[in-house]
């Protein structure tokens, strides 16, 4: 039987350390690190995300402003307010809370965020950094993931790495964590052929697909390690992953929950993110 990877436990364990780090640099620099949360809409999912990032930052002791725009706010009022936050001393991360409206370019946001601010890891310049192995911001789920994995013990190098989803947000930035530690990686999409003969080849599957409990037991290699990112609302109000928990769990070494594996991990790294940004914001002139 599979060893449950308690996420809720693992991100409460860095947000103290987060807490306790934070104090003792706001001591020494006097420095508040600062996020500013931008919510265009009212997507009902999202606000909840907002408040939860919201809370988290009350929390470990950040400054948090948080906007909230009109759905139809247009794109150059939001990349006039990026513009200035990018230059508020008092804010080091700058968080645009996707999807946004239809009318709004996602990639014209992003790519305005101050590279240093941009605690998603979404900018090109990370993704390039990251991809380069030079320091960044880095995504907070995948980043999230190799969290879970170093605080479970469980060894990368060498292993043979299996994602199923190729999202610019999990899938992609994941697969560059993973092949930065030294796993042979493969990323499997929708076009995938004969996707359960390469699931069954991993040491470590990664499930980002976002389709309910699509990785069946048979799917899954003996002894390997599952990671479960998937959020699906069933018909009946469960909330499941992309992983069939009870047929997956007794063939895994060690497997996450849904909820209570990936999701919490996302917000803790936010959070790691933006004390960072605060940190290096003291190097620069
Ligand atoms: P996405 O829709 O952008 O990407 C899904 C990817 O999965 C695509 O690359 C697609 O090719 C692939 N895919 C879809 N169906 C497939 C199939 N049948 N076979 C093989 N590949 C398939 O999704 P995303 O934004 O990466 O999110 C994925 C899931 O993770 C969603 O359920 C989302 O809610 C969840 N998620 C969770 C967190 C968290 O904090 N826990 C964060 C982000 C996303």
């Amino acid at each position: 039987m599979a060893n449950i990877i308690d996420g809720n436990k693992i991100s409460q364990v860095i947000r103290n350390e987060i807490k306790e780090e934070t104090e003792r640099f706001k001591i020494d620099t006097g420095i508040v690190p600062g996020l500013a949360v931008m919510l265009v809409g009212d997507d009902p999912a999202s606000k909840i995300y907002v408040k939860r990032k919201e809370n988290a930052c009350r929390e470990v002791g950040f400054y948090s402003r948080e906007y909230k725009l009109p759905a139809e706010t247009d794109e150059k009022t939001v990349l006039s307010m990026i513009d200035e936050l990018n230059r508020d001393p008092e804010i080091h991360g700058i968080l645009v809370q996707l999807p946004l409206p239809g009318h709004i370019h996602s990639a014209h946001i992003i790519e305005a965020i101050d590279p240093a601010k941009d605690v998603d890891g979404f900018h090109p310049v990370n993704i390039g950094r990251l991809l380069t192995g030079r320091p960044c911001h880095m995504a907070c789920t995948p980043k999230g993931i190799m969290e879970l994995l170093d605080r479970s013990g469980i060894p990368i190098e060498g292993k043979e790495a299996v994602i199923v989803g190729r999202s610019n947000i999990v899938g992609k930035p994941l697969f560059l964590m993973l092949l930065a530690r030294n796993a042979t990686v493969t990323v499997c999409h929708t076009k995938t052929k004969d996707l359960a003969e390469v699931t069954r080849r991993a040491d470590i599957l990664v499930a980002a697909a976002g389709k309910a409990e699509m990785i069946r037991g048979e799917m899954v290699r003996e002894g390997a390690v599952v990671i479960d990112v998937g959020i699906n609302r069933l018909d009946d109000g469960r909330l499941v992953g992309d992983v069939a928990f009870s047929e997956a769990s007794p063939r895994s070494s060690f497997i996450t929950p849904v909820p209570g594996g990936v999701g919490p991990m996302t917000i803790a790294m936010l959070l790691r993110n933006t004390l960072d940004a605060a940190r290096r914001s003291r190097k620069d002139p």
